[in-house]
């Protein structure tokens, strides 16, 4: 992939060149970091002309190995006001790297009340008047561009809650389906991309591929092995394609870590109502699929098709930190309830997650009691319907929290916690305090650890850490993170390594491998500090600290030195 496509938004022109040297080495999340660090003031106003919406394939995209269509997107975050990636799976990185697009990005500002919807094919960007496709949901939207376009298309898209802005705003992305199901979901980056006035982006016309390799022989050789690796791990080979992430309900549930009551306790006596096992059991009568693929090239399987009472269609890419959420976390019981709000969700393009929060904070605040699932319903809806409580919650659950005067506001830097009380799973806790992403499991959730135990602190910012660096390195190869388990096993590792330099030719090893990863961290954090954030910023809710976790009877006890050491990695100038 050779090639960036720059796009600017105020005079509708286009930039279709080389990628230079500086930025050739980099992908996904790490050439995210590079370029704003490079071209964007970390001060700029998120929704402003200077920000930019980047949006890049993995270095692995333009190559069989598994499950790498990951599509990475970045800016500096409305949400948190940090700097920001968010990846997803769907059809878009793979289209993109068929077309030796290394990255695009969309920059300046139209006028107010001006909105395109890009079409990218292999002539050049299109920009088609979107003023029609105003007020459309995702799925609606989705469903009339391939109408109009082909189903063949590829489509990144924003819903209404990124026309307003909505802080929690999410960008979706179409899966092998068509359906708008993969989100690109925290951070508000749907906001950000709403104001560029770009309702979706299509790559249309995109012929097949193959791709080049510096060895052939060896790549393939190795991303077989590799792929064996994938399977033979118990989480990536047998619990992710049965249950899909929901497996994870009753794991969690039994360490004592499922947020129950917005973050009030750690167990649940009715998570086996909305366990992966009960929805495996729903979706066998209904005619769901339980193994489906979010992306061509995966071997893992670990997305659902969830089909309602009546055997149809109701949403999918339906994952464990949503039904945590919107489950345990609000006291919803029935899986039915919280399949409407992921598809509610998807199709306004918001961030179940924090919709999840906010609503438990809204529930905290008395607002409706917890285990209303209808009344759940009703406040997400809100959303959709513009009132000023649904803005509220829109604004993502810090913002919800402020508005009612809750005290137990369960965010960092702005963005909510996922499904993991970080109070019995404490290198998680770390994570959630130090990523330069705010609050974020994905980049660095701690719950497969073997070796620690959870609700001790003891080795906690080491793990952390050592995950931060690998789920950085997945993010900039586009690899999906859960074909990442197997790497804890050294010969695994070796041939992630091999493809490495069989893909790119040279000399790789662990270093220079990992040493992406810190390079990346180092990149983001920079550009935190140059926003202003301090370390003070880099710590829990203060609830965290003061509340007893029955389940594991302790708080989050990791002091603001030991926090501080999650992102030192001794070196030169870091
Ligand atoms: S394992 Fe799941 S999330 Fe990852 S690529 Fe496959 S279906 Fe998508």
């Amino acid at each position: 992939m050779n090639k960036l496509l720059r796009i600017n938004l105020q005079d509708q022109t286009t930039v279709h060149n080389e990628v230079g040297e500086d930025y050739a080495r980099f992908g996904g999340r790490s050439l995210i970091a590079q370029i704003l660090q490079r071209e964007v003031t970390a001060t700029a106003d998120p929704l402003g002309p200077e920000n930019k919406l980047i949006i890049c394939p993995g270095l692995f995209a333009d190559t069989a190995a598994p499950c790498s269509g990951r599509i990475s997107v970045g800016g500096k975050s409305p949400l948190t006001g940090t700097i920001k990636e968010a990846n997803a799976g769907g059809t878009l990185a793979k289209k993109m790297a068929a077309l030796d697009l290394h990255g695009l990005v969309l920059e300046g500002q139209p006028q107010a009340g001006a909105w395109t919807v890009l079409v990218v094919t292999p002539a050049g960007v299109e920009f088609l008047p979107a003023q029609r496709y105003l007020g459309l949901n995702n799925y609606q939207l989705c469903d009339e561009l391939r109408q109009e376009l082909g189903a063949d298309i590829s489509i990144a898209s924003i819903g209404l809650a990124g026309e307003r802005g909505y802080h929690n705003a999410s960008i979706q992305f179409t899966d092998p389906e068509g359906r708008p199901s993969r989100a690109a979901a925290r951070g508000g980056l749907g906001a950000l991309m709403g104001s560029k006035g770009v309702k979706a982006i299509i790559f249309k016309d995109v012929p097949r591929a193959s791709w080049g390799y510096a060895d052939r022989a060896k790549f393939m050789a190795a991303n077989q092995a590799y792929g064996k690796a994938v399977m033979a791990h118990p989480f990536s080979g047998q619990g992710l394609p049965a249950l899909g992430t929901a497996v994870l309900v009753n794991i969690t549930n039994e360490m004592g870590i499922l947020p129950t009551h917005n973050f009030s306790q750690g167990r649940w006596e009715h998570a086996e109502e909305t366990s992966g096992e009960r929805i495996a059991e729903l979706q066998s009568q209904r005619g769901g699929n339980m193994s489906h693929i979010c992306q061509q090239g995966c071997i893992i399987r670990c997305s659902q098709v969830y089909n309602d009472k009546d055997g149809n269609y109701l949403t999918s890419g339906f994952e464990y930190e949503t039904i945590g959420l919107f489950g345990a976390n609000c006291g919803i019981r029935d899986i039915d309830v919280i399949a409407r709000l992921d598809r509610l969700c998807d199709d306004l393009g918001v961030d179940t997650m924090d919709t999840g929060c906010a609503l438990g904070v809204c529930m905290e605040a008395g607002l409706i009691p917890f285990g209303d699932a209808e009344g759940a319903l009703r406040l997400a809806e809100e959303m959709t319907e513009g009132t000023e409580l649904g803005r509220i919650i829109g604004y993502g659950t810090e913002a919800a929290g402020r508005h009612l005067n809750v005290k137990r506001i369960p965010t960092v830097k702005g963005q909510s916690m996922a499904a993991y009380d970080p109070r019995g799973l404490k290198g998680t806790g770390v994570t959630y305090a130090t990523s330069p992403m705010g609050a974020d499991h994905t980049a660095g959730c701690t719950v497969g650890d073997q070796n620690l135990v959870g609700n001790r602190k003891e080795g906690q910012v080491d793990l952390s850490r050592n995950l931060q660096v690998l789920m950085a390195v997945f993010d900039s190869l586009g690899m999906c993170i859960f074909s990442g388990f197997c790497c804890e096993d050294p010969e695994a590792l070796g041939k992630l390594i091999e493809m490495l330099e069989a893909k790119f030719g040279g000399s790789w090893d662990v270093n220079r491998l990992m040493g992406l990863g810190v390079q990346t961290l180092l990149t983001e954090k920079q550009f935190n500090t140059a926003a202003g954030f301090t370390s003070k910023d880099d710590r829990l809710p203060q609830f965290m600290y003061d509340e007893v976790l029955a389940s594991h009877d302790t708080v989050f006890d990791l002091s603001d030195e030991e926090l501080a050491q999650a992102l030192e990695f001794g070196l030169p100038g870091a």
